[in-house]
């Protein structure tokens, strides 16, 4: 059963690219010195959010508690409000309690330099409540949306990244080239509030963000498929974004997988920022097996994993922010024979999964291997053009679409 659901899910974001990694250090990246990220901090920190007293980050009490949290770690790692700010807590309107509370701090650069963002969003979808009547009884039950990989390994990664680069800052403090801002935003469940309340009232110029970095679930894989994956999207709109990733290798033990945005049809906090026109990256494991239910709990995460990937985001974060030249946004994505290569790898990779999975409907099989022979005939010239590259896109979209629809029928037959 979980092997022919995932096998689906997992269709576009599987793509098997791996790429050696640098043994050079970034520009201006000291050695792991006397704060490296650890292990146990991540675990407590994913532990204390998704703690059954947080119910779920989803109501004001626990969301106020869990900023509070957050703003603590900040402090402690010797960030600091942003300039003409007394706090880190970034409110938008309500009455008895605020509407939305991003946190934000910062380790500034030198006076009047551009920065980066690094962010994750810290809300999640709280608790669902359901009474049944039956007569003169009542029967309560509640359930709990933890959300310890969406997105509480995402802030483990943040906070631990910021005690790391707040020793380092603190070490040489003219040492970053660009001012780094630490966001965690609320409410990106509820329509990317938080995020989009940055970019509408933002603290800083937005003329004067480099590079926006966001972080949604680091410590599962897609579908609980493909450990050690991670994928890296939106650079296909920076050119140098891409090349520091390129630069950075990839995470220890694990794998990186470099497709365009437009290839699925999800979103996260980047999203404000990308119609903004800053350059970006998106950093994801991708959707686990548990994802938006109530068994993505602390104890399933993989947290040797959720350590690799937040020391590469640590080490990428730090190459943006010493990069030489501003990344440029680009608005025509260039077609790449790469992320189609990487995509008929990925298809293959499925087909050749889908002969172990028992109960698979025909159809599921012969469209797949369809898309595969596509992606084929597409390469066959070893070059992709635009429209190839857009019919590839909606190839690949309509493939999401029949393995969500195949996975609703399955669960309804449960
Ligand atoms: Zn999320």
């Amino acid at each position: 059963m979980r092997s022919a659901l995932a096998l689906f899910v997992c269709l576009l974001l599987l793509a098997p690219m791996t790429r050696p990694a640098s043994a050079e250090d970034a520009p201006g990246e000291a050695k792991p010195a006397a704060a490296d990220i650890e292990q146990a901090r991540l675990e407590a920190h994913v532990g204390w959010l998704a703690a059954p007293e947080r119910k779920g980050r989803g109501c004001w009490p626990e969301r106020e508690a869990s900023a509070a949290y957050i703003a603590q770690a900040f402090a402690e790692a010797g960030l600091v409000p942003l300039p003409g700010r007394d706090s880190m807590f970034h409110d938008q309107g309500g009455v008895k309690a605020p509407a939305l509370r991003n946190v934000v701090a910062w380790l500034p650069g030198p006076e009047g330099s551009e920065h980066v963002i690094l962010s994750a969003h810290y809300d999640h979808l709280g608790e669902k409540v359901t009474e049944i009547v039956d007569g003169e009884t009542s029967i309560r039950t509640s359930m709990t949306f933890a959300g310890a990989d969406d997105n509480a390994s995402g802030v483990g990664a943040l906070l631990e990244i910021a005690r790391c680069l707040g020793a380092r800052h603190k070490a040489a403090p003219t040492s970053f080239r660009r001012g780094l801002v630490f966001v965690a935003f609320d409410l990106e469940e509820q329509q990317l509030l938080g995020s989009k309340h940055y970019v509408a009232e933002p603290p800083l110029p937005l003329e004067r963000l480099a590079a926006f970095v966001t972080m949604d679930m680091l410590g599962r894989s897609v579908a609980d498929l493909a450990p050690g994956h991670l994928f890296v999207m939106g650079t296909e709109s920076s050119a140098a974004l891409a090349a520091h990733v390129a630069a950075a290798g990839v995470p220890e033990g694990g794998r990186l997988s470099r497709i365009g945005i437009d290839f699925q049809p999800g979103y996260s906090d980047y999203e404000p920022f990308r119609d903004a026109q800053i350059p970006y990256v998106f950093l994801t494991s991708g959707a686990c097996e548990d994802y938006h239910q109530t068994g993505d709990v602390a104890p399933r995460i993989q947290f040797d994993q959720l350590l690799a990937r937040t020391r590469w985001a640590r080490d990428l974060t730090m190459r943006i922010v010493q990069g030489e030249t501003r990344p440029t946004w680009r608005d025509e994505v260039a077609p790449s024979v790469e992320e189609l290569e990487d995509l008929r790898a990925l298809i293959r990779t499925i087909e050749k999964g889908m002969a172990d999975v028992p109960g698979l409907p025909p159809m599921a099989v012969m469209v797949v291997g369809n898309y595969g022979a596509f992606l084929d005939k597409v390469l066959a010239d070893g070059a992709v053009t635009a429209e190839e590259r857009n019919n590839a896109r909606l190839g690949a979209l309509n493939l999401f679409r029949i393995a969500q629809q195949l996975a609703a029928q399955m669960a309804g037959g449960r």
